[in-house]
């Protein structure tokens, strides 16, 4: 049987988990990823249900969970503290925190060695399976478009696909030192929001959203300490346990929907087809997902084309809910966040869990139809 190849362009969460993932069905694998080491960037990930559903189909469950911290009490509350909606994380099957870098080190060191090649930037792509790169070309059965939001292989392959948009608001993550907190949430005024999750090893993980053009001034701690410093505990405390190094600051961007996610023998994954705002934690979610998906069907004669049919229409419906709930979070008018808070509060206790069903309630092929224990 001749072996299929395959070039997969990035070493995010999804080139990484596709990568396994078509090692796992017998491809040959290479990944090229332009930056020389696979740096400790990003801060904290939510890991849903359907996120570790897809982790287990690469094997990795067990090394995941033992890295993460499973998220209890959340939900959603004023400045002031008020609950608007509380949600138990168990019941809606364990949703998981942990380091970006955790995970994307685990899928890493999960490959075979000599399969990820890093320092090798990638400048095109073609429909025909043909690489250009900085160290030369290749041409491959089939090429993964991993390379996130600015895709180089969606560019070249799509040059007419519109480019990312920027949704409105900037997002500040940071991972303070070691804090005893309780539980954790987000929490919402006008036109930014607070929110908090505890890591395993006791640090927390917070982000900080706020209105603002696109070409702002940067948003430092000190600024996150006059807008977010009289809100309700601890939020004051994780500041003050915040270096002001530790803050990364996005501007957040989205991709407009694309017609397809497929082109000859080049598909795109994760935020290179998709990139959605972070309102629902999903981005890196639907990545692993898009990643076992790929592999199990790229071996078909029209697997990517089902792929396409598979894929496109999730991740698209859970990319605009990302943007609905970023819209009326960010809202900042005070009649229209009365209207808001008065919603979210008078809405029946399960609502907030029955919202997620359809985001969560996802298997692997491989498993279609077996529900979490
Ligand atoms: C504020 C914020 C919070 C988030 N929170 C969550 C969350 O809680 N849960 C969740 O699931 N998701 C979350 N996300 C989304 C998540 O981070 C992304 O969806 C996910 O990391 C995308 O992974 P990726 O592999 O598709 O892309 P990326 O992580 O962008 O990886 C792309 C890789 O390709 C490489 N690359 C790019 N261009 C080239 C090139 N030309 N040649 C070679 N290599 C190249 C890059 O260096 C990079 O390593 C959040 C995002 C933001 C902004």
């Amino acid at each position: 049987m001749t072996v299929r190849t395959a070039t997969v362009v990035g070493a995010g969460i999804g080139g990484l988990a596709t990568a396994l993932a078509l090692l796992r069905r017998g491809w040959q694998v290479e990944v090229l990823e332009r930056f020389h080491d696979l740096t400790e960037v990003g801060a904290g990930l939510s890991l849903w249900p359907n996120a570790l559903r897809a982790l287990d189909a690469l094997g990795l469950a067990d090394r995941v969970h033992a890295q993460a911290l499973s998220e209890s009490r959340t939900g959603v509350r004023t400045s002031g503290g008020q609950w608007l909606a509380r949600m138990d994380g168990a019941a809606h099957g364990g949703a998981v925190m942990i380091h970006r870098a955790a995970l994307q080190s685990t899928l890493a060191q999960a490959l075979p060695a000599g399969v990820l090649r890093t320092g090798v930037r990638v400048s095109r792509a073609d429909a025909d399976g043909t690489v250009v790169h900085s160290e030369g070309s290749c041409t491959a059965d089939l090429v993964v478009g991993a390379d996130g939001l600015h895709s180089v292989v969606r560019q070249t392959v799509w040059p007419d696909a519109p480019g990312p948009r920027y949704a409105g608001y900037t997002t500040c993550r940071m991972v303070t030192h070691p804090v005893a907190v309780d539980g954790g949430g987000e929490s919402w005024g006008r036109g930014e929001r607070f929110g908090y999750a505890s890591l395993p090893d006791g640090r927390v993980y917070c982000f900080a959203t706020v209105t603002a053009p696109e070409d702002g001034p940067r948003v430092g701690l000190e600024e996150l300490r006059e807008r977010f410093g009289g809100w309700h505990t601890p939020i004051p405390a994780l500041l003050d346990a915040t270096d002001a190094g530790a803050v990364l600051q996005h501007g957040i961007h989205e991709l407009p929907p694309l017609r397809s996610y497929t082109a000859g023998r080049v598909a795109l994954v994760g935020d290179a087809a998709h990139a959605m705002t972070p309102n629902l934690g999903q981005g890196a979610c639907q990545a692993l997902e898009d990643a076992v998906v790929l592999a199990d069907r790229a071996d078909a004669s029209d697997g990517l084309h089902e792929y396409d049919l598979l894929r496109r229409p999730r991740t698209q419906y859970v990319a605009r809910r990302s943007r609905l709930v970023g819209r009326v979070a960010q809202w900042s008018s005070r009649g229209a966040v009365a209207l808001r808070d008065g919603l979210v509060r008078a809405a029946p206790a399960d609502a907030f869990q029955k919202s997620l069903k359809p985001l969560v309630d996802w298997s692997p092929p491989a498993c279609e139809g077996r529900r979490p224990e």
